[in-house]
């Protein structure tokens, strides 16, 4: 690619312009030229010219690039507002709102300090240059300013020399290659390399010059032959040398720790051709022309590069023996490894390294870019030209410096907090005020580019205040300061976090005792991994949970458990129909095998009550009857039929009822039927048979049947009875016709 031009006289520059400007265009240029020319008349270069031929100087390098008019203009004006009387407005009101625009920024850009080294602090510093830059015309009126002050650089005082070479390798070459303008990269690199390192420059540039010598006809010819072979076989091709600069051959060389006779591509073949086929076809031809050096072929036609990189790539050995590179690709795959979304520049800069992630979006916003500048280079008529082609690609960062001068990206929208909290937690934790170029400002004032921050802080501080979270610009901030009230304020966090919660349930019409029961919070707090109510509430009060969460969650248990109360009602009702006597009577209170509602009958013999133990035996035909474990009935039947036995055991509800008859001996008195019927009454027995006689030695037998609860009940009944005057002795009836016990 040609070097951008060296224009030293206005007359060369209309030279120029007036190949693809129209005559009223030119005018317009000239008369930005006229008024530079007047306002830098008295001002001469360190070289002793007259300082117009600098502004000249860049117009011609803009206008070999075939930028449009008002660029132009603002490249002859860029310098009027710093150096002379002349203001933004005059220019405003003579050329428009455009021109003005472009030299402003380019002003602006001026003024940015070139501070630090590092690499990310570089990268940062481009990409500001670029965000700055609202257009991004301003940067290349900026790049060819660079360039010609390089070129003119020999009049400077030598470390000025050395600190611009180091500004314009770091920052401008890069940038010029960012935006596809290789002539302008090219052409800083190898003049900021000669001021950096001259003697390696030199020694290079002859070594380069002896080597290109003995190469060159080797190249050439092998081009010739190369260029034959395809015609005859009706390959359409472009064949172009590919020489490369001093720099970058300086860097693989420093990179690979190679000499220069290692480097085979110092002079490398690019073979452009209409289609695929032809590339794969133009490479046989290559190969049955060269012997190919194994291992040095690579197909990134087949297998493109993660950033869309086509080509063949092979190394063979020409006529002369001496390595040649040939690259093969379509002019389409040529276009996109240029121009496409992951830009040519990544390969080249970082070898096979694969490009960061972060940076991926960077290469996406600048590939129409790109596209753009290539599409108005081909442009003949630049009146086509979209004059207000943005740099909108950093929209979301802002740029701010340190006192220091460094450079610290923020989130747009950012406020000092951001600032104090990417300088350390530690300074945004006990930050109490900020100062923006110079002045107090209050912490929620958004950054701008360019701004100079510096945060107050105090060991008095108390810790960062909870509006700050909702103050600050970026998410990171966010999280630090959450965290600062989740480590330092827990009893405050959780009192926070009741009144946050109770506010809510209010405001939504719940009643806070029945919707945040501790049962419910509980719940609701292992559901969101926080095992504890105060862990919920201390996680409310510092953010860690979003409020609307919590209560959706507790709504949501609220209303399942009312949902399940109504069902609970329901089967209770149904259950109530259900006459409750019956189970009672068919069973008898009894569970078989621990089994309820099984239908038994209790042994006439025995007559057993809640609390005796009991047996069960199978009858033939009519079921289970239960008997008094002690019952001889069934004692009886203990050796033979063991088999028929079952284990029964009493379950019994308070309302049922069995019969006992209680035999009572005892004096024939008076009263004493009616001490009797008082206890009776007392109990609330009921009485269901009651006979008595009297024998001949005056002693009265009393045969009573009641109706019993239970064990407990007749015992007691039967105690009672014992001690009314005059009885012998009180025995339930046991087994029929006789006493037990
Ligand atoms: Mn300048």
């Amino acid at each position: 690619m040609p070097n951008a031009a060296v224009v030293r006289s206005i007359e060369d520059f209309y030279k120029i312009a007036d190949e693809y400007l129209s005559p009223q265009q030119v005018a317009f240029v000239r008369s930005a030229y006229e008024l530079a020319a007047q306002a830098h008349a008295v001002q001469v270069r360190k070289s002793g010219e007259p300082y117009i031929i600098h502004p000249i100087g860049v117009a011609g390098i803009l206008a070999s690039l075939k930028l449009d008019d008002k660029t132009l203009a603002a490249a002859f004006l860029h310098d009027v507002v710093e150096d002379t009387d002349y203001t933004l407005d005059d220019i405003k009101q003579r050329f428009g709102t455009d021109v003005a625009n472009l030299v402003d920024g380019v002003t602006k850009l001026g003024k940015i300090a070139y501070v630090s080294k590092e690499d990310r602090q570089i990268e940062s510093y481009r990409k500001m240059f670029l965000a700055m830059a609202k257009d991004i015309r301003v940067v290349m009126i900026k790049l060819a300013d660079r360039l010609h002050n390089m070129r003119t650089m020999s009049y400077m005082p030598a470390h000025k020399q050395q600190s611009i070479s180091r500004e314009t390798l770091e920052i401008y070459a890069p940038l010029a290659h960012r935006l596809g303008i290789y002539a302008i990269k090219w052409e800083l690199e190898d003049l900021a390399f000669r001021y950096l390192e001259p003697e390696v420059y030199y020694e290079l540039a002859e070594q380069v010059k002896v080597r290109r010598a003995q190469l060159e006809s080797m190249v050439n010819e092998a081009m010739d032959t190369l260029r034959q072979a395809l015609q005859a076989a009706n390959i359409k091709c472009e064949i172009q040398g590919r020489p490369k600069n001093f720099y970058s051959l300086h860097k693989k060389m420093v990179r690979d720790h190679k000499q220069l006779g290692e480097i085979y591509d110092l002079l490398a073949i690019r073979v452009l051709v209409d289609t695929v086929k032809d590339c794969y076809g133009a490479l046989g031809i290559v190969h049955s022309m060269w012997r190919p050096i194994p291992g040095r072929f690579k197909d990134y036609v087949a297998v493109p590069k993660s950033n869309m990189y086509q080509s063949l790539h092979t190394t063979v050995l020409s006529g002369a023996g001496q390595p040649l590179e040939i690259q093969i690709r379509t002019f389409e795959m040529h276009r996109i490894s240029e121009y496409g979304i992951a830009a040519h520049w990544r390969y080249k800069e970082s070898g096979s390294k694969p490009a960061q992630g972060a940076d991926k979006d960077f290469d996406a916003k600048l590939s129409w870019l790109r596209q753009l500048l290539e599409w108005h280079r081909d442009m003949n008529d630049s009146r086509d030209f979209v004059d207000s082609v943005k740099t909108d690609i950093f929209a979301d960062e802002v740029f701010v410096f340190t006192p220091r001068g460094d450079i610290i990206d923020l989130p747009v929208n950012s406020v000092p907090i951001d600032f104090a909290y990417r300088i350390h937690t530690d300074v945004g934790n006990h930050c109490v005020g900020a100062k923006v170029n110079g002045r107090i400002v209050p912490l929620d004032l958004p950054l701008s580019n360019g701004d100079i921050v510096e945060v107050i802080t105090s060991k008095q501080s108390s810790g960062p205040s909870r509006d700050w979270i909702n103050i600050c610009g970026s998410s990171d901030t966010r999280n630090k300061i959450r965290s600062w009230f989740k480590k330092e304020r827990r009893e405050e966090n959780i009192a926070e976090g009741r009144e946050m919660l109770e506010r809510e349930v209010k405001h939504l019409g719940y009643n806070s005792k029945e919707l945040c029961t501790a049962e419910r919070m509980k719940e609701v707090a292992e559901k969101l991994r926080l095992d504890t109510e105060d862990n919920l509430l201390a996680a409310l009060g510092y953010g860690g949970v979003v409020l609307k969460t919590v209560i959706t969650k507790l709504i949501e248990s609220y209303k399942a458990a009312q949902q399940k109360e109504q069902t609970k009602n329901l089967s209770e009702i149904l259950a109530e129909l259900k006459p409750r006597k019956s189970k009672a009577n068919a069973s008898h209170g009894i569970l078989v095998k621990g089994e309820e509602g099984i239908l038994v009958k209790l042994a006439r013999c025995c007559n057993p009550i809640p609390g005796d133990p009991v047996v069960g035996y199978i009858t033939r035909g009519s079921g289970i009857s239960v008997h008094r474990a002690d019952c001889p009935n069934v004692l009886g039947n203990n050796g033979n039929d063991s088999d028929r036995m079952i284990e029964v055991s009493w379950d019994v509800g308070l309302d049922a009822v069995y019969k006992v008859n209680i035999i009572i001996d005892s004096q024939d008195r008076t009263g004493l039927m009616s001490d009797l019927m008082n206890i009776v009454s007392e109990a609330k027995l009921n009485i269901f048979s009651l006979t008595c006689h009297t024998d001949k030695n005056r002693h009265a037998h009393t045969h009573m049947g009641v109706d019993i609860t239970g064990l407990e009940q007749l015992e007691y009944v039967m105690n009672r009875i014992r001690r009314i005057k005059g009885v012998f002795s009180v025995e339930r009836e046991s087994i029929t016709g006789g006493k037990s016990r």
